[in-house]
């Protein structure tokens, strides 16, 4: 079977991490969360720590030199060579152009870009959810306004410019978190058996 790349997008709050790491977990892949290892690196005070921190706090993309490197060396990493799944990244038609040559050059593709959706109101409402389970510094109100922003300017496009290159799902993440998974895994499914 060919190696499985799967990336997850969609605006902050729409599930797409529960999601990634149900699948993570069943297919036994890793899963690279971007803002996962941000987060770790804030907290560990490293140097990338200290550089992401003003750009997560004001709910806009670190600087793709940072980004495209952290997310590069990590695929390279063993435990990825039967896949992986990418949750986070790209963020942006740069970060996507970015991946496809480096994948290109080990004579790779992506397998398919999962994307999931919501009306804007049920993302919100799910953040403010998340915020008084979880405390995320960068759920709070106005920074969930600037992710929003930033998510529709810089990610969005990246739905059609999956799509062109034939590789785009599209989920109704408005449903159950047990129900998006079910479809989820058909997806899967047919992609591993193509
Ligand atoms: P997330 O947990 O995916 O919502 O990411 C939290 C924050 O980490 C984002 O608001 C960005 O500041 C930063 N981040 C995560 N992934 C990326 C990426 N691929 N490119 C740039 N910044 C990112």
């Amino acid at each position: 079977m060919a190696k499985l790349v799967l990336i997850f997008l969609g605006p902050p709050g729409v599930g797409k991490g529960t999601q990634a790491t149900k699948l993570a977990a069943d297919l036994k892949l890793p899963h690279i969360s971007t803002g996962d290892i941000f987060r770790d690196h804030l907290k560990r005070d490293t140097e990338l720590g200290r550089k992401a921190k003003e750009y997560m706090n004001a709910g806009r993309l670190v600087p793709d030199e940072l980004t495209v490197s952290l997310v590069m060396d990590r695929i390279g990493k063993p435990d990825c060579k039967a896949g992986y799944i990418l949750d986070g990244f790209p963020r942006n038609v740069k970060q996507g152009e970015a991946l496809e040559t480096a994948l290109k050059q080990r004579d790779e593709r992506v397998t398919a870009a999962l994307n999931f959706d919501a009306p804007r109101q049920v993302v919100v409402d799910r953040i403010a959810g998340r915020a008084r389970k979880e405390g995320r510094v960068d759920d709070t109100p106005a920074t969930v306004t600037k992710r929003l922003e930033v998510y529709d300017a810089e990610t969005g496009p990246l739905t059609p410019w999956y799509k062109a290159r034939g590789v785009l799902h599209e989920f109704d993440a408005q449903g159950t978190i047990e129900d998006i998974y079910e479809e989820l895994k058909s997806v899967v499914k047919r992609l591993k058996a193509e």
